[in-house]
């Protein structure tokens, strides 16, 4: 079990596979985005290992995000050898576009669930925002992936004034008629993306007033306990809840139990926070086991308490793409 200086347990890990992508969404990373060469990427091999040392210091739950994992050449085999190292919450993080084409076999490999990216039902919005996206290919992926078991699915939902506030409700409308729970996600600010999301930024409260405008109250699920990093709240005859991870405005520090792999294999311990531990050199330079757990351990031990946003402190080494959401 791996604590840090506060005792959380750090049992969670996320692991950026790659940070290139098929999308380009504008909150997320410049059209003329500069990706890393291949060799400066973990392989398969050390991308696994590095899981097995995570997996022995106690990690249960893993994400596989990105960039964009399904443009992974090695996504499939991962995922079998994440399964292989014993570990049963696999879950994927992805905007949906390979998905039709790779349900079965993600689900076949170990893959648990997923989480699918969608801002929009709209669908010249969905390209205005993503610049390269197709509406029509994510939605057979989210109907492929349901049809095959990655459940519960997820619909993540980033809002950006201006583009699609005025899609909330069509969106919460979804859980009226299917089982995905659809989860606004307030923008953060990153990099060179950072001026963008403070400006385009829409409050909760906004999303909830918009919501509750067309489709009725929003009744508080649970006491408003967190699912994970989420509120729940549910439309009245609803199949799903609707969540919102309010990290700037709602942090749920307290509660955090994970960590991030960068694609270049940098353990990074918060995400709205540039410090990160390299692990990927050491391992190259002949690091045994025990040398790379203690590091871990170490990194782990550093995670700071919380972001800095409210004292001005914004992550500028790295755009989301780059760190995994
Ligand atoms: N490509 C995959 C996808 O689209 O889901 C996985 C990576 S993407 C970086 C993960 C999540 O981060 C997505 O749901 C995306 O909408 C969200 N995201 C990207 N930039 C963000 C930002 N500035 N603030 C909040 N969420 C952001």
């Amino acid at each position: 079990m791996a604590y840090d200086s506060f005792g959380r347990n750090i049992h969670y890990l996320r692991i950026s596979l790659t940070d290139k992508c098929n999308m380009r969404c504008v909150y997320c990373m410049p059209e003329d985005m500069f990706f890393r060469p291949t060799a400066e990427l973990m392989s398969r091999g050390e991308c696994l290992r590095l899981v097995r040392l995570f997996v022995e210091l106690g990690v249960d739950k893993i994400r596989l995000t990105g960039g964009e994992p399904t443009v992974h050449p090695d996504l499939i085999p991962i995922i079998r050898g994440i399964r292989d190292l014993g570990v049963r919450k696999i879950s994927m993080t992805t905007n949906g576009l390979r998905l039709a084409e790779l349900a079965k076999p993600l689900k076949d490999a170990g893959l648990e669930r997923v989480n699918v990216s969608l801002d929009t039902l709209n669908a010249e919005k969905f390209h205005r925002i993503t610049r390269w996206g197709k509406l029509d290919r994510v939605m057979a992926g989210i109907y492929a992936a349901e049809a095959v078991g990655l459940t519960p699915l997820k619909i993540n939902a980033v809002v950006a004034r201006g583009f699609n506030d005025d899609d909330v409700a069509d969106l919460a409308a979804l859980t009226l008629t299917h089982r995905w729970q659809v989860r606004y996600i307030e923008m953060m600010p990153f990099g060179d993306v950072a001026e963008f999301a403070q400006d385009a930024v829409v409050s909760q409260e906004e999303i909830m007033q918009r919501i509750e405008a067309e489709l009725g109250p929003l009744e508080l699920v649970d006491n408003g306990r967190l699912d994970g990093e989420a509120k729940l709240y549910r439309l009245k005859g609803s199949l799903a809840p609707i969540g919102f991870i309010s990290t700037v405005t709602n942090p749920f520090c307290a509660t955090c139990s994970r960590v991030r792999l960068t694609a270049d294999g940098k353990l990074r311990l918060c995400l709205l926070r540039d410090d990160e531990g390299d692990l990927l050199t050491p391992l190259r330079g002949g690091a045994s086991d025990a040398d790379l757990k203690k590091r871990i351990e170490g990194l782990i031990w550093r995670k700071p308490w919380g972001h800095g946003l409210p004292d001005g402190v914004i992550p500028m080494q790295r755009v989301m793409s780059q760190i995994g959401g």
